[in-house]
């Protein structure tokens, strides 16, 4: 099955995105501090420095002849309070005294200029009132200046502007509002689009483990860009072939064992034509082998080939049954651990495995004590007995098919040597494993860790 997903959706595409959607968000939380930052954004004209300066250098103009004034206001401006003389005559003062009909805050003019009688304009950023063009074009950033235009006494007037000052807060701790918008923005984005890129990774890798676990795990969903996609693809392809090639040795491996049947049954006919009794018995004992041998190989793949489905059990359950079934016996197998303790796995398949491994010390040792351990990531079954042990050189080979360690003495027991070999199937089956160790107190130890996949 496959997620449709937007064109191009590849990692490279994704990080641009990324960044482009951070430094937008990050552009727009400083656009929205501005428009609706009160006067933290937008400090108001009676709280900067404007009036206070605006009240003495009118004073001071007024004051000299008009032909120095041109001087004095160049000599005065600063960049941050530009300044302005218009003689009476001039376009800009005929359009200020217009305006000044419209200006309608005179409490305003009072409180920066102290002088209600004195005519001034006063054009605020964002304000009803907008500064003639002839100013706006002078000033760079009109846009969010601040202009107060005071009328002199001889009716020429003085253009006060705060081109710079679009906020409240000084330089310094603007930059800090700045940084903290464009560091929370690119977190909040970056989090929010690498958990969504990491997701199909982590969905991978826990298919991957299942996989492991149970080789019959169906396809993974293809999700997340276009490389993660092509990765779950070719994974995809190499499960079915290992499914398909698996399948198709059990199948030969059983066809074999399978069709060996009929010559033997054609041995055994032809046997009873031998005169030698001795040598007649020997052959039989020999077909029999094989057709014990033959039938636990049959039973093996057909255990095989059974998919048992993966389901959550009560492991602790499994193991107490097997007990008593093994105290209903007359046969005393000691149980330690948990009541109950919940793993995921193949129900039927693990009981295989632990009536195997307590049966070979039952039969070859002696009654075993079975220990359960919980741990968060796995769960530990040890089966220990207090018989002969395996010799060591032995201990890795007896998971080898048709190993025995004593063929006389298995001979009695009837065991073909199929035992640990499936048992060691069906574990590695859940991603876990099987280790054998002889006691330093005498007996076996077998070791059977499952490992809890998520
Ligand atoms: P079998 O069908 O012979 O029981 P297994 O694969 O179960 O085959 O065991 C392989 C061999 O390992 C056995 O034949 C036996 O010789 C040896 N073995 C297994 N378990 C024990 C044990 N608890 N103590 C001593 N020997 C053991």
């Amino acid at each position: 099955m496959k997620i449709v997903a937007w064109p191009h959706d590849s990692i490279a595409s994704r990080f641009v995105w990324t960044v482009v959607l951070a430094v937008v968000v990050a552009l727009a939380l400083v656009r929205l501090f501005s428009v609706f930052g009160g006067v933290w954004a937008n400090e108001p004209l009676d709280r900067s420095l404007l009036p206070a300066r605006a009240r003495d250098l009118v004073r001071v103009i007024e004051a000299a002849p008009p032909q120095v004034r041109p001087t004095l206001v160049a000599a005065a401006a600063t960049e941050g309070l530009m300044l302005d003389w218009y003689d009476a005559t001039s376009p800009v003062a005929t359009m200020l005294w217009r305006d000044s009909g419209l200006d309608n805050k005179e409490s305003l003019r009072r409180r920066l200029l102290g002088d209600l009688r004195r005519t001034a304009v006063i054009f605020e950023p964002r304000g009803a009132l907008r500064p003639p063009p002839p100013l706006a074009l002078d000033q760079p950033r009109q846009g969010s200046a601040y202009f107060m235009s005071v009328q002199l006494r001889d009716g020429s007037w003085l253009v006060f502007s705060v081109p710079n000052r679009t906020w409240g807060l000084p330089q310094s701790q603007r930059w800090t509002v700045w940084l903290t918008f464009a560091t929370l923005s690119i977190a909040t984005v970056c989090a929010i689009a690498t958990r969504r890129l990491v997701r199909p990774i982590r969905e991978f890798a826990a298919a991957v483990r299942r996989f492991g676990v149970n080789p019959q795990t169906p396809a993974v969903l293809e999700s997340g860009p276009q490389e993660f996609r092509d990765v779950t693809r070719a994974f995809n392809t190499m499960q079915a072939q290992i499914q398909k090639f698996v399948a198709h040795r059990t199948m030969m491996l059983a066809a074999i064992s399978h069709d060996l049947r009929t010559p033997l049954t054609r041995i055994r006919l032809r046997g009873e034509l031998i005169d030698d009794e001795m040598q007649q018995a020997k052959l039989f004992k020999d077909v029999d082998e094989m057709q014990t041998m033959i039938d636990g190989a049959l039973a093996f793949f057909r255990g095989d080939a059974d998919e048992e489905a993966t389901t959550t059990f009560d492991l602790a359950g499994v193991l107490q049954t097997i007990a008593n079934d093994y105290a209903d016996q007359g046969i005393e197998v000691g149980y330690v651990g948990p009541a109950h303790a919940d793993y995921c796995g193949q129900p039927f398949g693990l009981k295989r495995v632990f009536t195997n491994l307590i049966d070979n010390a039952v039969k070859y040792a002696t009654p075993p004590e079975i220990q359960l351990c919980c741990r968060e990531k796995a769960l530990t079954v040890a089966v220990r007995d207090q018989g002969p042990g395996i010799p060591a050189d032995a201990l890795d080979r007896v998971f080898a098919p048709f190993f025995r360690v004593d063929r006389s003495r298995n001979r009695a027991t009837g065991g073909v040597g199929l035992g640990l070999t499936a048992a060691q199937a069906i574990v590695s089956g859940h991603g876990g494993n099987i280790t054998l160790c002889n006691r330093p107190a005498g007996g076996l130890e077998a070791l059977v860790t499952l490992p809890r996949v998520a």
